[in-house]
């Protein structure tokens, strides 16, 4: 008879939580995991998975009138947003109800509460009004939109509410540079409303590539997207159905939405972890070494509320080093290097390992490649697009450091590139592998020019 409980006590059935309870409940541990909302977490309730679904319905409008040029011909479909939004809640259920079930198949036991830390081994279920123990907690608790403090950010939405809108605005503003923000400004540009982004930068997407950054904000624009740079929000007050905007810069935008895609939080807050001796950082980020143990060592977090790579897969992987190290006594670390990722604005960028920037202030001397070029579907459509692809190598060992994709399907390159780059392979390797002719990734393997300053 064990002196707890449980063998393990999930907190949170995110993407991480509930790989992390599977697993672990498949070595034979008595695993439980509590979930306060929906079982499937952020990335498959209001996350990843239903932005995808709203990018691809975002993208029929500009197919359809491509189509004209090939031939076709005939009314042009209109689009209704409660058909889009009911099949979308319809999907999510669907995942939701395979999630419970694969939970279930591995007899981890899921307790719908929100459930707090009480100390080392003791959790606290909020429902249940009772306090049970585990001789090891995760916690998995995932993160929350953030908006700062401003007068009128009362009358802000965020994703969370973005994806079950009553109807569409006509226009509306969303605030940010982030994945988030440039993703909605993408979906709600491609489903007609007239949207304002604005960023308080110098350009969108910090921490990118400086020429998908410039490429993917000269697409935007030329679809319609007012991207106003260097701009934040002062104040927002109520006018008629909508709102009125003033910005720092002494501008004014009435808009009938305000979107707040400003970041988000780490879930730690009233978890009872001051009382237990887990430490947070000043973000409010549990701190955790690389085995993902807290400064309590019964107590391990993975996933967004850690404030690593706030990713699906990397919160997966996580979990999975988690029951590596816990319950099959093999101390795993993840590998946080070339981690390969995907913007899914409209058009789509891809990306892996180094920028230019970084690539330069790490390696010095570096060979850049890169073609910015209208791809062939768009010859005879007549859209007036770009796709752009960059190769970034270290000039002394020829070794591929980055390589950053702009145009459709780059979400789907990177994740190959990734494997590529992974491996550490040269440009060399590049230039010998065989291109597929004719598509757009075929330019990966036949850039031969270096490409020299004066080509701006
Ligand atoms: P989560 O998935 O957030 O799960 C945490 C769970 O814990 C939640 O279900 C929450 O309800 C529950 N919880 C919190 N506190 C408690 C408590 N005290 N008791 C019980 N339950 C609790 N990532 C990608 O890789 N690709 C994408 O395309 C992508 N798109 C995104 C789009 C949006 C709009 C957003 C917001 C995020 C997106 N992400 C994407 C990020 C991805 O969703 C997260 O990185 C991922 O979900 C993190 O997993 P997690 O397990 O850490 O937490
Ligand atoms: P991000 O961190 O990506 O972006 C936040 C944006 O908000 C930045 O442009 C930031 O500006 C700006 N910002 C932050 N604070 C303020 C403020 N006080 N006032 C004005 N602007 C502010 O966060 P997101 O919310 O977009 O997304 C959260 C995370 O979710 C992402 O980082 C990513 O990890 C994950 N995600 C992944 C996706 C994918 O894989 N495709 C899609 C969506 C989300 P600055 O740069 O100047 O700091």
């Amino acid at each position: 008879m064990s002196e707890f409980d449980y063998d393990l006590f999930v907190i949170g059935a995110g993407s991480g939580g509930v790989r992390a309870a599977r697993v672990a409940a498949n070595t034979g541990a008595k695993v439980v995991v509590a979930e306060e909302y929906r079982v499937g977490g952020t990335c498959v309730i209001r996350g990843c998975v239903p932005k995808k679904l709203f990018v691809y319905a975002s993208r029929y409008g500009k197919d359809f009138s491509d189509v004209e040029n090939y031939g076709w011909s005939g009314e042009k479909p209109s689009f209704d947003w409660t058909t889009l939004v009911a099949n979308k809640d319809k999907e999510i259920d669907r995942l939701n109800g395979i999630y419970i079930k694969n939970l279930k198949a591995s007899d981890v036991q899921i307790l719908d509460t929100r459930a707090v830390v009480r100390g080392p081994h003791t959790v606290y279920l909020l429902n249940e009004e009772i306090e049970v123990t585990a001789r090891t907690i995760l916690i998995a608790t995932g993160g929350a939109p953030f908006v700062p403090e401003f007068p009128g950010h009362e009358f802000t939405i965020t994703s969370n509410e973005a994806f079950d809108l009553p109807s569409l605005p006509q226009n509306m503003v969303i605030v940010g540079g982030g994945y988030i923000a440039v993703e909605f400004a993408g979906i709600f540009a491609g489903l007609g409303v007239h949207v304002t982004q604005l960023y308080r930068g110098e350009q969108i997407l910090r921490g990118f590539d400086d020429d998908l950054r410039n490429n993917l904000n000269d697409e935007m624009v030329r679809r319609g997207i007012d991207i106003q740079l260097n701009a934040d929000v002062k104040e927002i007050s109520q006018a008629g159905s909508g709102y009125r905007v003033d910005l720092n810069n002494g501008d004014t935008i009435y808009s009938d939405l305000v979107m707040y895609a400003t970041g988000r939080n780490p879930n730690s807050q009233n978890l009872g972890l001051e009382k237990t001796g887990v430490e947070t950082n000043r973000n409010g980020a549990i701190i955790v070494d690389e085995f993902s143990q807290t400064t309590v060592p019964s107590i391990y977090a993975i996933g967004d509320v850690t404030d690593r790579v706030n990713l699906t897969p990397v919160a997966i992987r996580e979990g999975m080093a988690f029951v590596q190290t816990v319950f099959h006594d093999n101390p795993t670390s993840v590998d946080y290097e070339n981690i390969a990722t995907a913007v899914f604005s409209e058009p789509e960028l891809g990306t892996v390992g180094l920028t230019e920037a970084q690539a330069r202030e790490k390696y010095g001397e570096i060979d850049i490649y890169k073609s910015l070029f209208k791809p062939m579907k768009h010859t005879i459509s007549g859209r007036d697009t770009k796709t752009m692809m960059k190769i970034i190598v270290d000039a002394k060992s020829d070794r591929v450091l980055g390589v950053h994709i702009m145009g459709p399907d780059s979400g789907e390159m990177a994740q190959i590139l990734g494997i590529a780059v992974k491996m550490g392979a040269t440009k060399a390797d590049f230039d010998a592998t065989m291109a597929i002719h004719p598509t757009a990734s075929e330019e990966l393997v036949t850039m031969r020019d270096k490409w020299q300053p004066s080509e701006v």
